[in-house]
């Protein structure tokens, strides 16, 4: 059994459905027989979110999203990055053993410097942060994606930083996974689905939206009756969602085209995707109205990982003097 972590912003709206596909059920299949957690990162979410109602508010719905994705009764802990109070002691020591140098490495900073953001000291230590919440739980493996892995490289060498410094093993190196057999879901305008692009359709959409962003869908101009390419984006993303039957009859009838239009198929799409997604939305319509139990859920997955951390910290503070 290993123990996994992931941690997500809590800087947007709802899921998507990239997100659905590409990280969330992922790490649900990657936690199965092992010990999984995942932090909603609202300390990591101050660098950018000036609104405390706001954020209160985005965190609760990263829960929500979660709870409905892998059902009230998972196993894995969720919580809240500002419930573990030893956090932010735990990132003020790794912090007094990492070179500044290595720091002026990363690319976060200067990904946010390039995009002409504000650069505040929390969004240039982030890495450090992002160490404190990986090595306080004696983190076996952590999902990444591409973007991330050289921040787990640096996870890894600020313990081995503390453990040299120290001249004791105490804190255990992470190794990333990277998912690499989830393919990337296209937005409506044919690029990758994406927030920023504003082409994503939300797992939590009501009807009504995704029918409407579903006629969005950018396709190609072949007539009603023409045979169409399956490259299009309606079927790349029926794909992904659809029973083997559904697909291999839609299959078939853009092959043959005769009578069957993009509209056609995007009123198709709605459905398998509405099929598809009906347990997780229907879960979601379940706990959105009950908000108690989804801060009981976080203080539940809080009091797991605090437990771990104070374990951790007592050998920690005895090393440190502090
Ligand atoms: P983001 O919030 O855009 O950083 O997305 C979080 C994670 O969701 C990424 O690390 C990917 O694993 C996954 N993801 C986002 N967009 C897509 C997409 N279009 N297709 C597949 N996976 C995606």
């Amino acid at each position: 059994m290993k123990h996994l972590i992931t941690g997500v912003k809590p800087t947007g709206s709802s899921i998507h459905l990239g997100n659905l596909m590409g990280a969330v059920l992922p790490f649900g299949r990657l936690a199965e027989g092992n010990d999984a957690a995942i932090f909603i990162a609202d300390l990591h979410a101050l660098t950018s979110v000036k609104n405390g109602d706001l954020l209160r508010k985005q965190t609760h719905e990263v829960a929500l999203n979660y709870l409905a994705a892998y059902g009230a009764d998972t196993d894995i802990a969720i919580f809240r990055q500002s419930d573990v109070a030893l956090i932010p002691k735990l990132n003020w020591i790794l912090a007094s053993v990492t070179p500044y140098s290595l720091m002026l490495r990363a690319h976060s900073f200067k990904d946010a410097e390039g995009k002409g953001a504000e650069i505040n000291m929390a969004t240039f230590t982030y890495p450090i942060l992002m160490a404190a919440d990986i090595l306080a739980y004696d983190i076996d493996v952590v999902p990444v994606g591409k973007d991330q892995i050289q921040h787990l490289e640096m996870a890894r060498d600020i313990a081995r930083a503390f453990n040299k410094a120290y001249g004791q093993d105490v804190f255990k190196e992470p190794s990333a996974h990277v998912e690499k057999s989830v393919e990337t879901l296209p937005g409506t305008d044919g690029r990758k689905m994406s927030k920023s692009y504003d082409n994503f359709l939300g797992v939590f959409d009501d009807e009504k939206t995704l029918k409407k962003k579903i006629g969005q869908i950018v396709t190609g101009s072949e007539g009603l009756d023409d045979p169409k390419p399956l490259d299009n984006n309606v079927y790349a993303l029926a794909k992904v969602f659809a029973t083997p039957e559904r697909l291999s009859e839609m299959r078939g009838k853009f092959e043959r085209g005769t009578g069957y239009g993009y509209g056609h198929a995007k009123a198709d799409l709605l459905e398998i995707l509405l099929d598809s997604l009906a347990p997780i939305r229907e879960r979601y319509s379940a706990l959105k109205d009950d908000s108690a139990f989804v801060e009981e859920k976080l203080r539940a997955g809080a009091r797991k990982m605090n437990a771990r951390i104070e374990a951790k910290m007592e050998v920690v503070s005895k090393l440190v003097g502090a």
